[in-house]
């Protein structure tokens, strides 16, 4: 079988571009005892893959230049010498960006594909929507009545947020980049407002939009978009910190004045609670996120977008437009 990846080329300086990728063509492997040969069908394209990019210190550890960029995918079985696993299975795996791979038949999980779309588990019914649910009613606590902020509202993590925040009976606003994506999220999924974090007048915007100060601000993009949260939240207002998606393309620290005393002197006076997390940190909530987000889905609770675009060599060009906002929904790859 011939398999064609893409591998990282080299670590990029700021945004990335088409030459830290490079696609290459190669011959699988023959099947170990306990491995699988899986066929991609889908690569979910995640803002992570940039951190993973990048040789920093972080909570995983990077992708090597010369390796295959990683990532979540679903997968057909084409074949297998793992007990319980059988050729024709749909299995969620991390099997990153390239056509098939042999891995091991362990720790994957089979699909029904009665069970809906098989791309639901790359996203609503995936990592993110696990982290939109888990961030949320872990570390935001909303309680009814309370008014709950979430950026990247229209995002895979935060379109689902703030639909949750709805269940919970919270007042919900929504920060999203320009009047479409703020439009769908008011229009389609019922958040009570929508601020355009690129106008000029975003402070003002979403001071009007919160006109009792926030409780709950579920922080995906950090810079600018925190700097107007900030001076609106309420005390003891939580912030799960999901991820600085602005800060993501950043390679040195942001021009002066230093803003940490500005936090600081918030989050004592106020008496703030922010704590960082990662998904991974929740697996174990995983059932109880599946019964309750399949539900509310059957139960058109939550409604779900998708950006897919066709074909391996398209990853790049996705991966790039989830960093600067020109992806509309959960960006993934269909191959
Ligand atoms: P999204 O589908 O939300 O796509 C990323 C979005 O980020 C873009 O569409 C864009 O939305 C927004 N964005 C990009 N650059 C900027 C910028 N400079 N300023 C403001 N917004 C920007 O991606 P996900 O839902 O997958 O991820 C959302 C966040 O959640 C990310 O920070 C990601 O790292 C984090 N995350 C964290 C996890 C964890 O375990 N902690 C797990 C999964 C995700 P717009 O057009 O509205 O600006």
């Amino acid at each position: 079988m011939i398999n064609r990846r893409i591998v990282l080329a080299s670590r990029p300086e700021g945004e990335p571009e088409a030459a830290n990728f490079r696609l290459e063509t190669e011959e699988t492997l023959p099947l170990g005892e306990g491995q699988v040969l899986l066929k991609t069908l889908y690569l979910s394209i995640d803002p992570y893959m940039r951190g993973r990019m990048s040789d920093a210190p972080s909570y995983a550890p990077p992708v090597g230049i010369g390796q295959v960029m990683v990532g979540s995918t679903i997968c057909e079985v084409l074949e297998s010498r793992t007990p319980g696993i059988e050729p024709g299975d749909t299995v969620s795996a991390f099997t990153g960006w390239q056509e098939y791979a042999v891995v091991s038949g362990r720790g994957l999980r089979k699909l029904k594909p009665e069970a809906g779309p098989l791309s639901h588990h790359l996203g609503v019914l995936g990592m993110p929507g696990l982290t939109a649910y888990a961030g949320l009613l872990n570390i935001g606590a909303p309680k009814p009545g309370e008014t709950v902020v979430v950026s990247s509202a229209a995002g895979a993590v935060g379109s689902v947020v703030g639909q949750i925040a709805k269940i919970s009976k919270c007042r919900v606003v929504g920060i999203a980049g320009g009047p479409a994506k703020c439009a769908w999220v008011t229009e389609e999924l019922g958040f009570d407002a929508c601020v355009d974090h690129r106008s000029a007048t975003l402070k003002d915007d979403l001071k009007a939009a919160c006109p009792g100060g926030i409780d709950v601000y579920f922080e995906n993009v950090g810079g600018k978009v925190l700097e107007a949260v900030l001076p609106l939240l309420n005390d003891f207002a939580r912030m799960p910190v999901c991820g600085i998606v602005s800060q993501y393309n950043q390679s040195e620290l942001p021009a002066g004045p230093d803003r940490t005393s500005v936090l600081m002197r918030a989050v004592l006076t106020r008496r703030l609670r922010l704590q960082g997390f990662i998904v991974t940190d929740f697996v174990s909530q995983l059932p109880d996120f599946l019964r309750d987000v399949s539900g509310w889905l059957s139960e058109g609770l939550i409604r779900y977008k998708e950006d897919i675009v066709d074909g391996l060599e398209r990853a790049p060009e996705a991966l790039m437009s989830v960093l600067s906002g020109r992806n509309f929904g959960k960006m993934l790859v269909r191959f």
